[in-house]
């Protein structure tokens, strides 16, 4: 299998070639040259696979540059009960007729993103001894994305993490999450600012291109090929135990910010799994549902980008839509380049209302979509508490509520758990008036000691600190 860039560049890669990249060089994303096609009899085989091994078969279809017997050994090593809490690794179940939650979030950090960052923390330890090379991976989080690269990362051979976040910004438990941590190759550092003022610094320091390439300077955000392709794989686990035989078809609801888990889902629909809907579910940080009822793709200034209780779906604008938007096209990477490079880095937008293609995102790639607010969250937790004994977070909450806008008759909707209620702790307490209850293991974690350093907004304090800690 050969990848190839979203904005046309065609230089033949592979797998491995990919694995520690973020952007192609002419700045567009990466794809498969085509997606594998599975046919009945392989879904029939894969329905009775134990999740390890459905990894396994779904990514061997893409990965031909590591042998397969390492990558049976490394997906076996990476979806265990021990990480994932149940033998089913993403267990189904039902709220009420033909509604399912698809639990993903029983991993180390509670949330989604464990799903594919456990993977890609055994990957880049195996890639990077088997090319004899080291990374450092600088990254800047307000919360989920750095624990869960930070527990992926955790004690991985070759492997430093520098993890920069907001001093104070985080709740209470993100931080205790993250600064428990005591590895020596997990570095966090408290940034004196707010959250835009780390990802500049990740930017100012990629960009010095010596140091970059002197210290290895990596990273690990949503638009890594591995990690979405990690996460194709939850989609067929979630369609066997939804549907009874492999001729039904399955909606799928995400709760989606930057279009990662969504577009997995897109990949899956692609290789030939038989889902229905695709529905998408923003909060007041609407760009995408916008997109999909009007056509007009317009991303947001920071003062128009709102702060709301499902923060982890707080974007502007969503970094892998344009891999959707490429094969909305016809896979036209001339096209795709005059839409964002030119269009949308001339006026911030897009408009393809007019355009035959758009009218496809609904019928030909099953695309819908719905938005919520604070308001719909805190009556989706309080009713889903009070009708079905279950406790929902606030993304999940966005989900449900959009899911229950696309029942079809007959049609098995699941909706995709991404966070446990526990990470947005202040929420349940104003919808329900009292605090989630927590996993054992993460019981009294504020009170431990905590391993951080304090640094300025400011990149070369940053760079020296880096370079301090690299031997
Ligand atoms: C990251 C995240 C999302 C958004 O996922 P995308 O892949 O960026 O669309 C939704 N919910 C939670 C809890 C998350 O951590």
């Amino acid at each position: 299998m050969r990848y190839l860039s979203t904005r046309g560049d065609s230089t033949p890669r592979k797998f491995c070639d990919i694995l520690l990249e973020g952007l192609a060089p002419d700045g567009g994303l990466y794809l498969p040259e085509r997606y594998p096609q599975v046919d009945a009899a392989t879904l029939a085989r894969w329905r009775e696979l134990p999740y390890h091994a459905l990894a396994f078969e779904i990514l061997s279809l893409y990965i031909d540059d590591i042998p397969a017997a390492d990558l049976k050994a490394l997906c076996a090593r990476t979806y265990t009960e021990e990480v994932f809490g149940t033998p089913d690794i993403v267990p189904l179940r039902e709220l009420e007729d033909g509604v399912y939650l698809e639990a993903l979030s029983n991993g180390p950090t509670l949330a989604f993103k464990d799903m594919a960052m456990q993977l890609l923390g055994n990957l880049f330890e195996y890639e990077l001894a088997r090319r004899g090379e080291e990374l450092n991976i600088l990254g800047a989080t307000s919360g989920d994305t750095g624990s869960a690269a930070e527990y992926a990362m955790r004690g991985k051979q070759g492997v430093r993490v520098f993890m920069t976040s907001p001093e104070g910004r985080m709740s209470p438990f993100q931080q205790a999450q993250m600064f428990s941590l005591q590895d020596a190759n997990i570095h966090n550092i408290a940034i004196a600012g707010v959250f835009d003022d780390c990802q500049d610094i990740v930017k100012a320091v990629s960009n010095d291109l010596e140091f970059k390439r002197k210290y290895r300077i990596g990273t690990v955000n949503s638009i890594n090929w591995a990690r979405l392709l990690a996460q194709v794989v939850y989609y067929f686990a979630g369609y066997f135990q939804a549907a009874a035989s492999n001729d039904r078809p399955v909606s799928f609801t995400v709760p989606s910010g930057n279009f990662g888990n969504v577009c997995a889902g897109h990949v899956a629909r692609m290789m030939g799994l038989p889902i229905h809907t695709l529905v998408v579910a923003t909060n007041e940080n609407d760009v995408l549902d916008e997109f999909f009822r009007t056509g007009v793709y317009r991303v947001r200034a920071a003062a128009d980008t709102h702060e709301t209780s499902s923060p982890s779906m707080d974007i502007s604008k969503a970094s892998n839509f344009e891999r959707f938007v490429f094969d909305l096209l016809g896979r036209d990477a001339g096209r795709l380049r005059g839409l964002f490079e030119g269009e949308l880095g001339r006026t911030g937008r897009f408009d393809l209302s007019a355009d035959p293609a758009f009218a496809e995102a609904a019928a030909r790639f099953g695309f819908s979509s719905s938005r919520s607010t604070h308001a719909d969250r805190l009556a989706t937790i309080r009713d889903t508490d009070k009708r079905f004994a279950t406790l929902i977070d606030t993304h999940t909450a966005d989900g449900l509520k959009a899911a229950r806008e696309h029942l079809v008759p007959g049609v098995p909707m699941v909706v995709l758990e991404t966070a446990l209620p526990i990470k947005f702790a202040e929420t349940i307490v104003e919808a329900l008036g009292h605090e989630p209850d927590r996993p054992a293991r993460f019981v009294g974690i504020e009170a431990l000691p905590k391993r951080v350093v304090r640094l300025p907004a400011d990149a070369q304090a940053v760079k020296t600190y880096i370079a301090q800690h690299c031997d």
